[in-house]
């Protein structure tokens, strides 16, 4: 089935007890079993499964076409389940452009743990395969990466990462299963801030890993997920689950609105630079077209006068909200220096900007007048 009809579908059946067309929310933390201490309905703790929890997994699953899925309380929680599934001393190939909480997670938690880490340019495929060595395990990937957007080639990479024994992870999480299919690409898993596009509505956190196979390796993330317990809640679940139902429509409408917004701020005489993969400007273009059918919602601009000049636009604009995150209905801009602090690769003058569901003139006309 295609994926719209996916998105409104999968995992969800009407509830056999009231006839409920939208999934109930099951709160419960524990289930009746049989007199033999057997479980015949599936259920046994909410820790280990729950009901909204499965049929957002089994859903995931579906828009990706993919094995299996294991959904988190966050996407750093998901992104540590991965690593955690490594031992110490491997080595992962990490990009050096990338959300800034992963880099911080490796360099923080996973270093001192025992991982070998080494961040390269992935758009460099030359760069990667210097990287890799015998004891890499993981090559991580996110494309298109935050916040400058570049894209990274998954096919060449996830070549050189099998080539070198070690598995291809993607951070799906600025494209979505709608305009990229890093499985069918070569990745093996796929990883998703449902805090952003899948969620959709900027009111649930939430993660999830995505596996292309049921093998050994997922297995133990599974495990991870169960036994160290970062489970979202099951109303968590119910309304990412809820979100994933427009998925397509919105990712479309995102795209669209951005190419819009793209093309305004990069004929503007105050913006020193566009990041957007869908610009024929951008140094990615040629393989963004070729793996993805849509170049989503987000996009960084630099503009001219250095950081007095990003923070003044801040201050002028109605319509944007000067916030963090990403991929709401609402549009939100944010100075990216500031929030990641010190060891921030940002420029100073640049503004990320995620394009909502607004009427794109609504959000160019706001942006004019606050561009001056
Ligand atoms: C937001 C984000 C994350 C982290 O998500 P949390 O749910 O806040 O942990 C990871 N990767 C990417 C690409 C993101 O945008």
């Amino acid at each position: 089935m295609r994926i719209e009809t996916l998105a409104v579908h999968a995992g969800l059946r009407i509830d056999a007890t009231t006839g409920a067309v939208a999934p109930p929310l099951h709160t419960a933390t524990t289930f009746e079993h049989a007199p033999d201490s057997t479980y015949p309905r599936g259920f046994l703790y909410s820790r280990t499964a729950n009901p909204n929890r499965n049929a957002l997994e089994e859903c995931l699953a579906e828009l990706e076409s993919g094995a299996a899925a294991a959904a988190f309380a966050s996407a750093s929680a998901a992104t540590a389940a991965v690593f955690q599934a490594l031992a110490p001393r491997d080595h992962v190939v990490a990009p050096l452009d990338a959300y800034f909480g992963t880099g911080k997670l490796l360099r923080d938690v996973f270093a001192p743990w025992g991982l070998a880490v080494d961040f390269v340019d992935m758009t460099d495929p030359a760069a990667v395969k210097a990287a890799l060595r015998p004891a890499t395990k993981v090559v991580w990937i996110e494309t298109p990466s935050n916040p400058l957007w570049r894209v990274t080639d998954i096919a060449a990479v996830a070549a050189l990462a099998h080539g070198a024994g070690a598995r291809c992870v993607c951070d799906n999480t600025a494209a979505t299963s709608v305009l990229q299919r890093p499985l069918a690409l070569g990745a093996d898993l796929v990883v998703y801030a449902t805090t952003k596009y899948l969620g959709g509505h900027g009111d649930v956190t939430g993660g999830a890993v995505v596996a292309g196979r049921r093998d050994t390796f997922f297995e133990r993330i599974r495990a991870i997920q169960i036994s160290a317990g970062a489970i979202p809640s099951p109303f968590d679940c119910w309304l990412v689950r809820r979100g994933l139902r427009t998925l397509p429509w919105r990712m479309r409408a995102h795209s669209d609105n951005a190419l819009r917004v793209a093309t305004f701020l990069a004929a503007h005489p105050r913006v020193e630079a566009v990041h957007y993969p869908g610009l024929a400007s951008h140094p990615e273009h040629a393989v963004a077209k070729r793996q993805m059918s849509g170049f989503g919602g987000m996009l960084s601009v630099q503009v001219n006068g250095g950081r007095d000049a990003a923070f003044a636009v801040e201050g002028k604009v109605r319509l944007f909200t000067c916030a963090t995150s990403f991929g709401g209905t609402e549009s939100l801009l944010e100075h990216r220096a500031s929030v990641e602090g010190a060891a921030t690769r940002s420029p100073d003058n640049l503004l990320r900007l995620s394009i909502g569901l607004e009427h794109p003139d609504d959000l160019i006309d706001d942006l004019a007048q606050a561009l001056g």
